[in-house]
This record gives C-alpha cells, structure tokens and sequence, in this order.
C-alpha cells in the first residue's frame, strides 16, 4: 500500500510524465516484438518457410542456419 502510495506520488515528481510515459511505451513496443514471429532468417534475411504439416507453428530458413522456435531469441533478434 505504502509502495503503491510512493509510486503515485514520487515518480511523476523524480522522473516526470513524459519519461514514465516512454517507459511504459517501450514496454509495450518489447511486448510486441516478443509475441511477433520472425518473418525472416535473423542471419541472412532469407524468407522463412513453415515447417512440416506434423510439425505446425515450425518456421525454418532454407539455407539451414535458423529454425523457429529452437534458434529465436527475441531479447537479440526481435529488432529491438
Ligand atoms: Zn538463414
């Protein structure tokens, strides 16, 4: 509660709406990117293909290089 109390009265005076607001947006903007597929080998940029018909939701890169979701780390790969 006391916590709670702090953060409504104290972070809008030490850091201001406007960088509060940024943080919340770049939360937002990490969300995104995490819960977004690639689209594209994060190596060489070839186009990913879908995986085998037993295996849904596998994406792979032709050339051998990248497989979704073994090789994607979001915290690098994700654009950010
Ligand atoms: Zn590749």
């Amino acid at each position: 509660m006391l916590a709670i109390l702090l953060l409504i009265v104290a972070v809008p005076r030490v850091m201001g709406w406007d960088l509060l607001s940024t943080l919340r947006q770049q939360a937002a903007y990490q969300n995104y990117y995490d819960s977004t597929l690639p689209v594209a080998c994060p190596f060489d940029g070839t186009p990913l293909r879908e995986g085998p018909p037993q295996r849904p939701g596998v994406l792979f890169c032709p050339n051998g290089d990248f497989h979704y979701p073994d090789d994607w780390d979001a915290e690098t790969m994700s654009g950010m």
